[in-house]
């Protein structure tokens, strides 16, 4: 399974891990890694040129790491459906990500 996602309707999902360094960040020493803690989509921006949203996808280890932040929870790995819908604070580009593709919202 690639790393990358090709959603269709110019989205692209790069899946992000978290690995720390934990001799610099000892306060995670116990937590483990995680291979797909969040992810960059790339789509274009209605201005035009490419735009890049992110999200985190809940997880024990994102409550841990980052309480306050908004996360995604995940409905299926494969093919990836996430909850809510994707909001980019940036542009506005606004959809669902279900079965692996972008579904305008
Ligand atoms: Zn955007």
């Amino acid at each position: 399974m690639s790393d990358t996602l090709d959603l269709g309707n110019g989205h692209t999902l790069q899946f992000l891990g978290w690995h720390p360094d934990r001799e610099l960040n000892p306060q995670v020493a116990g937590v483990p890694d995680v291979d797909r803690y969040a992810a960059v989509i790339e789509h274009p921006a209605p201005s035009g040129g490419t735009c890049a949203g992110g999200v985190t996808f809940d997880s024990d280890v994102a409550r841990f790491v980052e309480p306050h932040k908004q996360m995604w929870t995940v409905d299926s790995w494969e093919p990836l459906t996430l909850s809510p819908s994707v909001l980019c604070l940036r542009c506005g580009d606004h959809g669902f990500v279900r079965d692996g593709r972008w579904v305008v919202a």
